[in-house]
């Protein structure tokens, strides 16, 4: 099996900055690319404000920060990763953008070099068939935001072989994640059961039963989740939520999967969540207020 010690993150968004600052922590080099430089920029803004998060907690040593922070570099080329060992991908949720994305890295990584998706629906299986190593390809799908979150779901293509799996299940073990095995069907196990229940918030809300801000306070009080749904869709981003139902929808072929209207509105709206400033809540001030 080959050892890793280069990671190649593609997209730089708010999984991507996450998983290149678990990765630099625990060792590895890193190289994180964006098609947006600006997105480079904040993701390693946000790497910083939560390293230094980490520090006051006395969670990591300043020290671990600073030889973490030593250890990503960054580029809006693929060009690095002509010397990465994994190539984990974490852009935009869309089939054709990732497709892209893996085309284009076949190009560029060496032919020991493993290839894995951090999506949140899209099959696993589909993706890898478009490379020319479908058995060197797995779904590592991390947890927002990926330094406090414990789980990692491992999903094998039906093509993806023993070595490429254990290689996974040792780096999730080097990251100090504990992993769960789901099977590459629609959204795996997480999702297919968490964003099907956000999906039914923004019905409650669209329909009526209740307000953001009282369809949340039930979910935390009523249910003891900690966040309510509307404050975890504005989380999760609702671009992304959304892609997750459509993936359902079509991959399931049954209606109990149909995006709510509300949700298509304000993602074409553009108003996708905390990472816009603007969802079901305002983030614009001090306090979040709810949009309607
Ligand atoms: P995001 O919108 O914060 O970031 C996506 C990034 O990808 C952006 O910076 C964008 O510029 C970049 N990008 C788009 N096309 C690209 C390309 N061709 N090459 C390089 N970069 C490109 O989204 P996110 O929340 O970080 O989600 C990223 C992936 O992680 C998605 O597949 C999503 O489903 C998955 N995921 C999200 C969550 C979550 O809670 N948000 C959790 C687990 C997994």
């Amino acid at each position: 099996m080959a050892d890793i010690k280069t990671i190649g993150v593609v997209g730089a968004g708010q999984m991507g900055n996450g998983i290149a600052h678990v990765c630099a922590l625990a060792g590895y080099d890193v190289i994180l690319t964006d098609v947006s430089g600006d997105a480079l920029e904040s993701g390693l803004a946000t790497i910083e404000k939560n390293m230094t998060r980490q520090v006051s907690r006395e969670i990591i040593s300043l020290d671990d920060m600073k030889a973490a922070q030593a250890r990503i570099k960054t580029s809006v080329e693929l060009v690095p990763f002509s010397g990465v060992d994994l190539a984990i991908e974490a852009a935009t949720e869309n089939r054709e953008v990732k497709e892209k994305i893996f085309a284009a890295l076949c190009n560029v990584v060496p032919k020991h070099t493993y290839l894995a998706t951090n999506t949140s629906s899209i099959s696993v299986t589909r993706l890898a068939s478009t490379t020319d190593r479908p058995e060197k390809f797995i779904g590592l799908h991390f947890m927002n935001p990926v330094p406090l979150m414990q789980l990692m779901e491992i999903i094998r293509g039906l093509a993806t072989d023993q070595e490429t799996y254990e290689m996974a299940m040792g780096f999730a073990d080097r990251l100090g994640k504990t992993t769960t095995n789901a099977e590459d069907y629609p959204a795996f196990i997480v999702n297919r059961i968490l964003v099907p229940m956000i999906n039914e918030a923004v019905y409650a809300l669209y329909e009526g039963v209740g307000t953001v801000e009282s369809i949340d306070t039930a979910m935390r009080l009523g249910a003891n989740h900690p966040m309510g749904p509307l404050t975890l869709a504005d989380f999760i981003g609702l671009d992304t939520c959304l892609s997750i139902m459509q993936v359902l929808h079509d991959g399931l072929a049954d209606t109990k999967y149909r995006p709510c209207p509300l949700l298509v509105k304000y993602v074409e709206a553009g108003w996708v969540g905390r990472k816009a400033g603007r969802g079901f809540y305002d983030y614009s001030g001090d306090a979040p207020v709810p949009t309607r």
